[in-house]
């Protein structure tokens, strides 16, 4: 039977993904060949990565307004030092929000190469909320943040409007909701949430930012290179990026970022209103900051910790355990997860009630 997953990533993807993919590892475009032994730079595959970085502006409102998309390697975590490798420059300073251990560890790389400037921090509340009321220093070269905090359930709901390049990293809710992306200069997300498997990372750039840091950079971490060689720098990550083409195709078809979005408040509400209903259960992110993506959330008495677990595994239901630091439990509520998948959560939260 097939489970009904609430992995934080790699994750859940649509099922008619599984299933061209499957049939691309036998015999891709009927030629005869697996999509796993093509040279990359084969016709078929050069059109693979061309539709992969047309569509994901196109889905984002992004087409035509100066930016490129990129399917590199090395995760978001790479693009932790990438950016400020491109960005900032020699004797210069960025400004980052701290709202996670993502954040942070963007922030840890940053360091390296110059003053980085925390602009606020929730790291003392356990990052249970996005910080706010901050203010940006106007002479920094750019402004770090993450969407959504993927271990925490924290999502931003509000971006700040700056006089400099923003960044952002949106590994866990790219695609899964209605933004002004031209807000953005630099977006980046791991492919294994909302867009395909692990093993490559999308990162769209507003070309005009770039070639300003006065730093020497090598090769494999400059964006320039990277956009020049159309994505081809090097060998890309070739059946990642043809399954994110397949999950980008299918959100297409779905009506793109604005239909999604719907499902993905739709599931959430139904989520977190039992939360907030059921007395066993408590919420663990502030409510004005909860994501839409994760769902983080506790037993009041831990007591109980035993029968739920029992009943959540009967009932066909994988990956809720939530993260070490923050315990009890993340529902991730990718765009590919069906709404009846978090009936049946929502049905064992009730049944648990039941039981007690
Ligand atoms: N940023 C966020 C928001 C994430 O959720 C993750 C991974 N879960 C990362 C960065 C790191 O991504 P990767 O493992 O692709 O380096």
């Amino acid at each position: 039977m097939k489970k009904h997953n609430y992995s934080a990533g790699p994750c859940i993807l649509p099922q008619e993904v599984f299933d061209k993919s499957a049939q691309a590892i036998l015999n891709f475009n009927d030629s005869g060949l697996s999509i796993l032994e093509i040279s990359h730079r084969s016709k078929d595959f050069v059109a693979v990565m061309d539709e992969a970085r047309s569509l994901a502006l196109e889905l984002l409102g992004l087409e035509d307004k100066g930016y490129k998309a990129l399917f590199l390697a090395g995760g978001a975590s790479l693009e932790f030092l990438m950016v400020p490798y491109n960005l900032m420059k020699e004797g210069g300073k960025a400004a980052y929000l701290d709202s996670g251990t993502w954040a942070s560890g963007a922030i840890k790389e940053a360091k390296f190469f110059g003053e980085t400037v925390v602009v606020a921090s929730s790291k003392e509340e356990n990052y249970n909320n996005i910080p706010k009321g901050y203010s940006v220093p106007a002479d920094a070269d750019y402004f770090h943040c993450t969407s959504n905090n993927t271990i925490f359930g924290t999502q931003m709901k509000e971006f700040p409007s700056l006089d400099m390049p923003i960044v952002c990293d949106m590994s866990s809710d790219i695609f899964s909701r209605v933004l002004d992306f031209s807000k953005f200069d630099i977006i980046y997300a791991g492919a294994q949430k909302n867009m395909g498997p692990a093993g490559t990372t999308l990162v769209i750039v507003k070309e005009e930012i770039l070639g300003k840091s006065g730093r020497i950079i090598p090769s494999i971490l400059d964006y320039e290179k990277h956009i020049k060689a159309e994505s081809m720098y090097n060998t890309p990550a070739v059946f990642p990026v043809y399954a994110s083409l397949l999950t980008l195709q299918w959100l297409k078809k779905l009506g793109g970022v604005a239909a999604v979005e719907k499902l993905n408040n739709a599931k959430a509400e139904l989520l977190y209103n039992e939360i907030d209903r059921n007395p066993l259960f408590k919420g663990a992110a502030a409510v004005e900051d909860r994501s839409n993506m994760n769902a983080t959330f506790l037993l009041n008495d831990a007591a109980h910790t035993e029968t739920f677990d029992t009943m959540w595994k009967a009932a066909g239901i994988s990956g809720i355990p939530g993260h070490r630091s923050v315990g009890g439990y993340r529902a991730s509520m990718y765009n590919a997860m069906p709404i009846e998948s978090v009936q049946v959560l929502v049905d064992v939260m009730k049944a648990l009630e039941k039981a007690i």
